[in-house]
């Protein structure tokens, strides 16, 4: 591969990124009424030129309302009303996974995409991400979303197809990195060499 065009794929990559994460919205995108809660709600991906748009859906909305697009990805999720602002909060240490990856994908580092992976399928382990879909690439990476089961949030993560033998060094760096034993400047420059 040139260096243009994989100066091009980290373009189209880190022009991305921004989007990579959306919140799931609290009325139908279709009817615009509230979404029940603990009621069944149908979440859709629309790819657009830039990125992704999602939709929350009434179940009964999405399935009568006209369109002339196809979803780039579509689930079905149970809707969560927010918690009262006095709900107990999670334990500290899975708080601070989950951040760790919405900052790490807000970030935008190409060095640390084997990173924001494996602290993907590690949150989705413990049960606080679900994968919703996955698409693979002509290049045979797969683009996998995930939805945050408390938040909703849905997180768009590439799956880098990494090496079984890199496997263990890249979940030592997110450990690291979980702990504070390792900074990001650390991590993303040891990635990039
Ligand atoms: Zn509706």
């Amino acid at each position: 591969m040139g260096f243009a065009t994989e100066g091009k794929l980290w373009y189209n990559l880190r022009m991305s990124q921004e989007w990579n994460i959306r919140s799931r919205g609290h009325i139908c995108s279709i009817c615009e009424k509230p979404l029940v809660d603990k009621a069944p709600v149908v979440s859709v991906l629309k790819e657009l030129p830039d990125g992704y748009e999602r939709m929350d859906c009434h179940p009964e909305c999405w399935k009568t309302a006209q369109r002339d697009w196809e979803p780039f990805s579509q689930w079905e999720g149970v809707y969560a009303a927010p918690p009262p602002p006095d709900a107990k909060k999670e334990p500290l240490k899975k708080e601070t996974a989950d951040e760790l990856l919405r900052h790490l994908i807000t970030l935008d580092d190409p060095a640390m995409k084997n990173v924001v992976y494996v602290l993907a399928v590690m949150l989705e382990r413990s049960k606080i991400l679900v994968e919703r879909d996955a698409h693979e690439q002509a290049d045979h990476t797969i683009i996998r979303i995930y939805e945050h089961r408390r938040t909703g949030e849905s997180f768009v993560v590439l799956d880098p197809r990494l090496r079984l033998e890199n496997l263990a060094e890249v979940q030592q760096q997110v450990v690291a990195l979980l702990s504070g034993t390792k900074t990001l400047g650390e991590v993303s420059s040891e990635e990039s060499k």
